[in-house]
């Protein structure tokens, strides 16, 4: 297994191995938002735990420890998060989504803070000796998230370690934390990576018009990333909402809303659902939109072979002049147009 590291963090990762042997009882891991730190603590967190860890100080991957860390089950680690990032955790799941979210939510709203129950929760874990024998592991993200009773508390707990005991504070806010806090940990600062390397890796993450979003988030290329995600989904779910129930009036419409949109996305969506219409209709195999499938069979069962061979082709020839279309609305207009004449869904 190879780290989970970004680029811009393997230096901070060989500078933070320099205390191999000599680990404070706490480190507090701060910088920017969006840059991966949460990351980083993790998987330092499993570096400490790893039972054979590499040369360089990184987790093996493969040990019984590796496993259970990354499955959040390992006996001596813990993570100390705010309830609210356990929910999203809940409802990130794509398989949750079709329940509604008002059952998923209890009455009362998740918590955004770290309360002091989290971390006398703690104390039990630590009075105890450890399972495997190694270290053990605290997390605690976003460590500005506790309130003054937990980091009260949490302070009584780094004034009294146990042995072996190791606790990673995450923070984009230094200047929010108790100073005596941040006084009893090392600090250690990640710094945002250099604009020639954010733009490079969120390339490859076929991140369109990087530069611009990357300004937009002050530079920090993880929330780039999300705020492109966040806005193609949201775009993408529009058009398949439209590809549910094809008309020439909407079409005009969805073409208008969506003329900022990267063509080459727009046409990689078209083309995935177009196969998805073909897989359904040959073999009742979905393969990218399963959330769909209820629509996908409605489609392919209103759509002829040949329409859908003539779509398939039309899409590609489109594909290969994509990237510099001369009206970008008009090639929208026009592909909608052509989807909508060629299938006629009955209701
Ligand atoms: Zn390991």
């Amino acid at each position: 297994m190879s780290s989970p590291l970004y680029p811009w963090q393997q230096s901070a990762w060989q500078q933070i191995q320099k205390m191999n042997g000599r680990w404070p009882h706490a480190i507090l891991l701060h910088g920017p938002r969006g840059i991966g730190k949460t990351v980083f603590a993790e998987w330092l967190a499993q570096s400490l735990l790893c039972e054979t860890p590499l040369v360089d100080g990184h987790a093996c991957g493969g040990c019984v420890s590796c496993g259970w860390v990354s499955q959040y089950s390992h006996p001596d680690y813990r993570r100390l998060r705010p309830e609210i990032l356990e929910s999203d955790d809940a409802q990130a799941d794509p398989d949750e989504a079709a329940t509604p979210k008002s059952a998923v939510k209890a009455s009362k709203a998740p918590s955004r803070e770290i309360v002091i129950n989290q971390v006398r929760a703690l104390s039990d874990f630590m009075s105890i000796s450890t399972h495997r024998q190694g270290a053990r592991v605290i997390v605690i993200y976003p460590a500005e998230a506790m309130n003054v009773a937990a980091s009260n508390a949490l302070l009584k707990s780094l004034e009294e370690p146990g042995p072996n005991t190791v606790f990673i504070l995450v923070s984009s806010g230094i200047d929010a934390l108790l100073p005596t806090l941040v006084s009893r940990c090392r600090q250690f600062p990640l710094s945002m990576p250099s604009r020639e390397i954010a733009l490079a890796w969120l390339a490859q993450q076929d991140c369109h018009k990087p530069d611009q979003l990357l300004a937009e988030q002050g530079g920090a290329p993880l929330a780039a990333l999300e705020a492109f995600q966040s806005e193609t989904f949201q775009q993408q779910e529009e058009f398949l909402m439209h590809l549910r129930r094809p008309d020439s009036e909407t079409a005009l419409k969805i073409a208008e809303k969506l003329q900022k949109t990267p063509i080459p996305l727009l046409i990689s969506w078209m083309q995935r659902w177009l196969y998805d219409v073909f897989s359904f209709k040959l073999t009742g195999k979905i393969r990218y939109y399963p959330r769909y499938q209820k629509e996908i069979d409605q489609v392919a069962q209103a759509m002829s072979l040949p329409a859908l061979l003539t779509l398939l082709e039309n899409n590609a020839e489109r594909k290969a002049v994509a990237d510099h279309p001369l009206a970008p609305r008009l090639l929208i207009e026009e592909i909608l147009l052509d989807y909508a004449g060629l299938s006629q869904p009955h209701n």
